[in-house]
C-alpha cells in the first residue's frame, strides 16, 4: 500500500496501491476497512479506468496514438481519463451534466482537457447521446463509455480487488461499495467471489436512487445531494450485474451528510459523500454480520471511499444539510 519508495518515472506508475484504513466507528467484533482513493494523482478512484482502459484500448488498437478520447462523465472519471491521456499522447473531451461540481470541470480543464456541458435536465443519457454524436464528427475518436466498457470493472478485477484481498490475507466478509457505473464494486465482487462464492456483496445508492429496483424493491425516485453514486435510469448502467449483488442499501442524504461531517472531526477522513454513504452502510453491514442476521466466510468488511471532501468545499459540504448543495 502506497509503497512507492522509489523515483518513479511517470505519475501513472502513482496509480492503485492505496492505503487500507480501518473506519474506528465499526463494531469491535467486525472491523470495517476503507481504501483511501483519494491516494491516487487524480485524486479519486477513477485514475484506475482511466490508466486501465485507455491502456488496454491502445494495445487492442481500437485506439489509435494520437486519437482522442471522448467521455461522458460527472467529472472524476474526466480526471482519471485526462491524466493518463495527456501521458499516453492522446486528446480528451469530456461532456458533463451542468449540475456536476466545478472543482472537477476546472482540473479537466488544467489538465488539457476541452470540457462540454449539458442540460442538468437530460442527465447522464443526455451525456452519453452527445459524447457519441461528437465522435461520430471526429476523425480519430473513441467513447471509452465507462458505464458500459467491461474495462471499466476489469481494472478493479485486475487491481482494486487483489489489493484488498492481499492487504487483508484474504479474509474478507463483505464487499460493500456505492454504485456510479457499477465497476468497481463489480470487479472488487467478482474478485471476492472467485476467493469465496459467499462473500457478501452490497450496493450502496442515495435514497431516490433505482439500482434497487434492478433486484425487484420497489423504490420511489427522488433526486438526491450525493454525488458520484446511484441512477435515475438503470438501463443505462450495463455493468450492474445483479448476480453479483446479495442486496442493495440505500442512504438518505441525511444520513450521509452526517457521516461527511463525523468522519472528518471523528477520523481525520476529508472525504466526500459517496464514502459517507459507504460508510453508513458498511458499518450497518458489519452490525448486522456481528448480530448473526448476515452469514459471511469472515468477519470483516471491505469498502471504498472514492474522493476527497476537498473537490465539493464549493458545494457546501461541511455547511448545514441546507446549504449543501449536491
Ligand atoms: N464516488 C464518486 C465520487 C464517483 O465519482 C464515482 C464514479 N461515478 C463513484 C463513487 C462510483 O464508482 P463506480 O462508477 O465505479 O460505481
Amino acid at each position: 500500500m502506497t509503497t512507492h519508495r522509489e523515483p518513479l518515472s511517470s505519475v501513472l506508475d502513482t496509480i492503485g496501491r492505496t492505503p487500507l484504513v480501518a473506519v474506528h466507528a465499526a463494531p469491535e467484533e467486525v472491523p470495517v476497512y476503507a481504501k483511501l482513493e483519494s491516494f491516487n494523482p487524480g485524486a479519486s478512484v477513477k485514475d484506475r479506468i482511466g490508466k486501465y482502459m485507455l491502456e488496454r484500448m491502445l494495445e487492442a488498437g481500437t485506439l489509435r496514438p494520437g486519437g482522442t478520447v471522448i467521455e461522458p462523465t460527472a467529472g472524476n472519471t474526466g480526471i482519471g481519463i485526462a491524466v493518463a491521456a495527456g501521458r499516453l499522447g492522446l486528446d480528451a473531451v469530456f461532456v458533463v451534466p451542468e449540475r456536476f461540481s466545478v472543482e472537477k470541470q476546472q482540473l479537466m480543464r488544467a489538465l488539457g482537457a476541452e470540457v462540454i456541458n449539458t442540460p442538468t435536465e437530460d442527465g447522464m443519457g443526455g451525456a452519453i447521446d452527445r459524447a457519441h454524436e461528437l465522435a461520430e464528427e471526429l476523425d480519430d475518436a473513441v467513447v471509452p463509455q465507462q458505464f458500459s466498457n467491461p474495462l471499466n470493472t476489469e481494472a478493479h478485477y485486475a487491481t482494486t480487488g487483489p489489493e484488498v484481498y492481499e492487504a487483508l490475507d484474504g479474509e474478507v466478509g463483505a464487499v460493500v461499495a456505492g454504485c456510479g457505473t457499477a465497476g468497481t464494486l463489480m470487479g472488487v465482487a467478482r474478485y471476492g467471489r472467485e476467493r469465496h462464492p459467499d462473500t457478501h456483496v452490497v450496493a450502496v445508492e442515495p435514497e431516490g436512487s433505482l439500482y434497487a429496483t434492478v433486484l425487484g424493491r420497489d423504490v420511489e425516485e427522488e433526486e438526491y445531494k450525493t454525488e458520484g453514486i446511484g441512477t435515475h435510469d438503470p438501463a443505462t448502467n450495463e455493468l450492474f450485474e445483479p448476480d453479483l449483488v446479495d442486496e442493495v442499501v440505500q442512504v438518505s442524504d441525511r444520513r450521509t451528510h452526517a457521516e461527511v461531517q463525523r468522519l472528518a472531526r471523528e477520523e481525520g477522513q476529508l472525504v466526500a459523500s459517496s464514502a459517507a454513504a459507504n460508510s453508513v452502510a458498511a458499518r450497518e453491514v458489519a452490525r448486522r454480520i456481528r448480530d448473526g442476521a448476515i452469514d459471511a466466510p469472515h468477519d470483516t468488511v471491505v469498502t471504498v471511499f472514492p474522493d476527497s471532501s476537498e473537490r465539493y468545499l464549493s458545494k457546501g459540504i461541511y455547511g448545514s444539510f441546507d446549504e449543501w448543495e449536491g
